[in-house]
């Protein structure tokens, strides 16, 4: 009993040495991104696409963390929940996705817990952005109505994995009405509403002091190829909507200048800086 309250004291004494320290808030808008994964063996046909008009046909599942001065967004949460990891950490493969990096330990290593998460949101509602959503539960969830109604709707259907967000039916939650919602009043980190892919998809658009403007593009693309087409997934939730919200995001793009981040699109995700790194 005596040695294992020694070892129990060592253990408590050596933990502030290895634990990160709880991150200040930024002077100015950070950006984190997040390895979340990898998708391969993906049909190109079934985004209307031969293989050889193609530069890649995988996926790359980012998650991405802005720290504001007056709070924190997590935007996207990947394909694998953390709790999948066994023990050893060794990869995790479900199906067409693979994991290396579980995401918590991740946002641990820049300061953060899921406790210092001040607002929620997914780009939509698809299973490949929602995995570890259920441990952002006590975060103020982002959400337009008609996506929250779909991933709670009495037969919930289509590429979802309700067992991983559940939780976030009874987080705090803001119904978003405007096409455009300013998460902090600043003008600097903008959610816009972009439906098409899914009843509630929505954009990321943020201001960064030196790297300028962003557009984080959920999946109004997946592929660069898709722009300047009319080709959406066969799996979309409305076509028409999809284009009309792509117009109105390119004329957007135009106007504010922002770089376009395909968020499963390899060769942008490559040439990213990741976490610990991030853009300000
Ligand atoms: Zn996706």
């Amino acid at each position: 009993m005596k040695n294992l309250l020694v070892v129990g004291a060592l253990l408590l004494s050596a933990a502030p040495a290895v634990a990160q320290k709880s991150a200040q808030p930024p002077k100015s808008v950070r950006l984190y991104v997040f390895d979340c994964g990898t998708i391969k063996g993906l049909d190109p046909a079934a985004f209307h696409f031969k293989k050889e008009e193609l530069a890649g046909v995988d996926f790359v599942v980012p998650c991405y963390l802005v720290a504001h001065p007056k709070g924190t967004l997590m935007w996207d949460v990947g394909v694998i929940p953390d709790s999948a990891f066994k023990p050893d950490g060794a990869p995790v493969t479900e199906r067409v996705s693979t994991v290396t990096k579980p995401l918590l330990p991740q946002l641990a290593a820049v300061g953060y817990t899921p406790a210092d998460i001040t607002y929620f949101a997914l780009s939509h509602y698809h299973s490949d952005h929602t995995a570890n959503a259920n441990a952002f539960a006590g975060s103020t969830w982002l959400v337009h109505q008609a996506e929250r109604d779909f991933m709670f709707a009495e037969k919930p259907a289509g590429i979802i994995q309700p067992a991983n967000y559940n939780a976030l039916k009874n987080s705090k939650t803001t119904i978003l009405k405007e096409d455009d919602y300013d998460v902090f009043g600043d003008g600097t980190v903008i959610i816009k509403y972009t439906p098409g892919h899914t009843p509630g998809h929505q954009v990321l658009f943020l201001k960064l002091a030196k790297t300028g403007p962003v557009l984080v593009a959920g999946d109004l693309y997946h592929y660069p190829e898709e722009r300047n087409s009319d080709k959406t997934p066969t799996f979309e939730f409305n076509h028409d909507q999809s284009l009309a919200s792509r117009a109105m995001i390119e004329d957007f793009l135009k106007k504010s200048k922002a770089q376009l981040w395909i968020e499963h699109d390899l060769a942008t995700f490559n040439k990213l800086k990741k976490a610990p790194a991030f853009y300000e």
